[in-house]
């Protein structure tokens, strides 16, 4: 199938997109790579009227890495971050969550900020910009907005975002010298959307014991999921082999996942738990390279 008729867009500066999404807002669509856009349009999934191209948007490319955080723009590619190796030294749960997404032909044109826009609740950005505590920059002709990323994701493929207005980029901020992080997920191709993924993190103290533990999981509810029991019952111990198998257990046995056609709420259940465990077990690993 071909989409229904729209009339494209093409603005060359900021203010034109806000401008066109207060005029248009609800019966426009805003294509960033596409990759997601594109084929809801051929399903004719979605009919917008109009679709404001943004790619010809030069202060909507790219992004900064400083002492405070890391920004990113709307337009950087998924790929882009994937490939620097800074980002990689400064946010490994960002870079290992990015190899996991789709497949390099769809990371060189598909953004980060695109993936959030999207919300889909098996993606893996939207779990580690909630675990990495990112905050979103919004804009509208009328006004900015900052919405943290927790508040951000609010149901399946939904958003914060009213319709007139722009993700301009996210915000990271920057994560501690002792504070390691790992993504991991269960697909059941490499590259297709996976049925759960996990973002695990945690601050290694000098006394050998984990704090302010993020337990963030993917594909188990309409939003990103926190798990908060979880995270208590990690922080303020030093992950031994006991603590691994009780916090896969408490997972397992209080976590209650969604159903839909991919798989069941009991194998959700299962390998969330499994998956916590061995990132879990990753972070104590990792507990002799810290600085502590
Ligand atoms: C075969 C295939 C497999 C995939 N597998 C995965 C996967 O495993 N994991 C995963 O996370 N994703 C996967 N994706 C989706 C991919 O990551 C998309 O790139 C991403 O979801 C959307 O980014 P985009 O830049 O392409 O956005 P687009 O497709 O251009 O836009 C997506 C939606 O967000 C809106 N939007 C985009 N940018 C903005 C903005 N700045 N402000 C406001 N609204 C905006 C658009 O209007 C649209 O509604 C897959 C896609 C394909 C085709």
């Amino acid at each position: 199938m071909k989409p229904s008729r729209f009339v494209y867009h093409a603005p060359m500066e900021l203010e034109q997109v806000l401008e066109l999404l207060s005029e248009y807002g609800d019966e426009a669509k805003v294509l960033a790579g596409g990759q997601s856009l594109m084929p809801m349009l051929n399903f004719r999934l979605i009919s917008p009227a109009h679709l404001i191209d943004i790619n010809r948007v030069s202060e909507l490319g790219g992004y900064s890495l400083s002492d405070s955080g890391l920004n990113i723009g709307a337009l950087a590619r998924q790929r882009e971050l994937e490939l620097s190796p800074e980002v990689e030294l400064a946010y490994p749960v960002l870079h290992e969550g990015l190899t996991n997404v789709a497949h390099v032909q769809i990371r060189n044109r598909g953004t980060i900020c695109g993936s959030l826009a999207h919300a889909d609740s098996a993606a893996e950005l939207p779990a580690i910009m909630v675990a990495l505590d990112a905050v979103m920059n919004v804009r509208s002709k009328k006004a900015r907005r900052t919405i943290p990323a927790e508040e951000f994701f609010t149901f399946h493929m939904t958003s914060a975002l009213n319709s007139d207005e722009l993700l301009v980029s996210v915000e990271l901020p920057r994560m501690g010298a002792n504070t390691v992080g790992v993504f991991d997920e269960i697909t059941r191709r490499k590259g297709d959307f996976a049925l759960v993924g996990a973002a695990v993190l945690g601050t290694w103290g000098s006394d050998g014991k984990i704090s302010d533990c993020r337990i963030v999981c993917s594909g188990v509810a309409p939003t990103p999921l926190r798990l908060r029991e979880a995270e208590r019952y990690v922080s303020g111990t030093d992950l031994s082999q006991e603590v691994l198998v009780g916090v896969q257990q408490l997972v397992t046995e209080s976590l209650e996942p969604t159903e839909d056609i991919h798989t069941s709420a009991q194998y959700r259940k299962k390998v969330t738990g499994v998956i916590i465990r061995r990132g879990l077990a990753r972070l104590a690993d990792q507990r002799s390279t810290t600085h502590v």
